[in-house]
């Protein structure tokens, strides 16, 4: 077995798949085919007690498992930025799917992204979600991606949190941008892994409140 680094070394010189560590491309056919989007409504998220009867679907292309877990995990955390070429055929698959779930035009859509911590960016040296929906924003033919939310999270990482905890870190995560004028047309929110729903649900609400149209949140991949 060869050691971590020169497996890290391969896999940003694109010398074995990032899937499976297979010597040869940066995803493999196999790997490829792993990320072939199979859409599916996750859930709704009920935000009637914002307003009545109003629930918002979620929207995932893969399940948050094997390749497509091990995929997003190295762009992510090997900041391997080239990925997103691989992920945003998915991405884009649930953002189109998502707007005709909910009957609106895609070139009336437009996309956010759900802002990542302050302090991941740093680590990784880049904005992970924005970059892969600006990737994916020119497959779906939607009207383009705006950061509408500021992530305001004062915690650390959220990973190995139960999903209580994680409800509770999620209250007042985020605040609405004040640059620009809020737009008045149907927005989709945007994240890549969608786990308990909570993150999501708790950006939707802040947008909602504000007064802005979010019609349902698509996602690249969701927890089984
Ligand atoms: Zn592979």
């Amino acid at each position: 077995m060869r050691d971590f680094t020169t497996s890290l070394i391969d896999l940003v010189l694109g010398r074995s798949c990032a899937g499976c560590d297979e010597p040869g491309l940066l995803i493999c056919q196999d790997c490829k085919q792993a990320l072939q989007p199979r859409i599916r409504l996750r859930r709704d998220l009920d935000v009637s007690d914002l307003m009545e009867g109003l629930r918002i679907p979620v929207i995932c292309a893969l399940d948050y498992r094997g390749t497509t877990r091990q995929v997003l995990y190295r762009y992510k955390d090997h900041r391997i930025r080239q990925l997103a070429i691989f992920l945003r055929p998915a991405l884009a698959e649930s953002i189109t799917f998502a707007a005709h779930h909910v009957g609106i035009e895609l070139r009336q859509a437009l996309l956010t992204p759900l802002p990542t911590r302050r302090s991941s960016i740093r680590r990784r040296g880049f904005d992970s979600t924005a970059h892969l929906v600006q990737s994916a924003a020119p497959l779906t033919g939607t009207a383009g991606m705006r950061h509408l939310l500021a992530d305001v999270r004062k915690h650390g990482a959220a990973k190995h949190v139960g999903a209580f905890e994680r409800e509770q870190r999620a209250i007042d995560a985020f605040r609405v941008r004040k640059e620009g004028s809020l737009p008045t047309q149907p927005v989709i929110l945007v994240d890549d892994i969608v786990t308990t729903g909570a993150t999501v649900k708790e950006a939707a609400e802040t947008l909602l409140v504000a007064g802005v149209q979010v019609v349902a949140v698509a996602a690249v991949a969701g927890t089984p």
